[in-house]
Order: C-alpha cells, then sequence, then structure tokens
C-alpha cells in the first residue's frame, strides 16, 4: 500500500490529507475536515486537474496583426473547467499564441477546444 501527503486547497485552512492507495484505487482519506477534502484527495491522487487562468491579446479586428497595432488593454481569461493538470503547459501556450478581437464581454469564448482537452477558455472582463 502506498501513502500520498496532500495539504488540500478547497479553503484557508489547509487541511493536511493522507490517503491511501492499493493497486491505484484509493482505500482510505484521513485528516479531511470536510466532503470537499476528502473529493479533493481522490481527484489529485488519480488524476489531478485545475483551473488555468491567464490574459490575452485584444486586437481591433481578426485580421490585425499584434505588432501593427494600437493595443487595447489585455483581458483576462480562464479554462471554463478544470483541464488535466499534465496538460497546464500545452493549454498556455496555446492562450498566449491566441488573441481575442475588440469587443469582448465576460463570458465570450476566445477558444475553443484548448489543448485538445475539451475545455474552452472564456473572457473573465470587459474589454
Ligand atoms: S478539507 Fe475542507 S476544511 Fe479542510 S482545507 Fe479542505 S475544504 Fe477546507
Amino acid at each position: 500500500m502506498e501513502t500520498k501527503e496532500l495539504t488540500c486547497i478547497g479553503c484557508p485552512m489547509g487541511c493536511q490529507i493522507s490517503v491511501d492507495i492499493e493497486n491505484g484505487t484509493v482505500v482510505s482519506v484521513k485528516g479531511n475536515s470536510c466532503k470537499i477534502g476528502d473529493n479533493y484527495a481522490r481527484k489529485e491522487v488519480v488524476s489531478p486537474m485545475r483551473i488555468v487562468t491567464s490574459s490575452v491579446a485584444v486586437l481591433s479586428d481578426k485580421n490585425a496583426h499584434p505588432s501593427n497595432e494600437v493595443h487595447y488593454p489585455r483581458v483576462s481569461v480562464k479554462t471554463a473547467s478544470e483541464v488535466p493538470k499534465d496538460k497546464i503547459m500545452d493549454v498556455m501556450d496555446e492562450i498566449h499564441r491566441t488573441h481575442a478581437v475588440a469587443p469582448v464581454k465576460i463570458g465570450d469564448i476566445i477558444l475553443q477546444n484548448v489543448a485538445g482537452t475539451g475545455v474552452a477558455i472564456i473572457a473573465t472582463k470587459n474589454s
């Protein structure tokens, strides 16, 4: 049996959680103070997932080249849901290669199926 020690990221209490794993299956979770920690620990040891946040350039039209543009303020973006932790660098690479076209509204989809995850990148502010 293998035991993994985790710090729960579900709230600022940061409970220390021990997860016992046998043959790739979670057999016990200890140290959590609530169900959120239990869920987090079970998912974290098998397939860790994260929301990714970043920002993208905003251009005046889709054919504009970033180097020739009078820039609008960058717009903050995030993944619409969690993506696998081991895909974060691919997600960031794709975000850095894209841009939005003004005007941008909160919730607009900036990028579909980022890095093949099936998850969209959405704007988190207006621009
Ligand atoms: S287990 Fe519950 S109380 Fe503890 S850090 Fe996680 S969310 Fe917070």
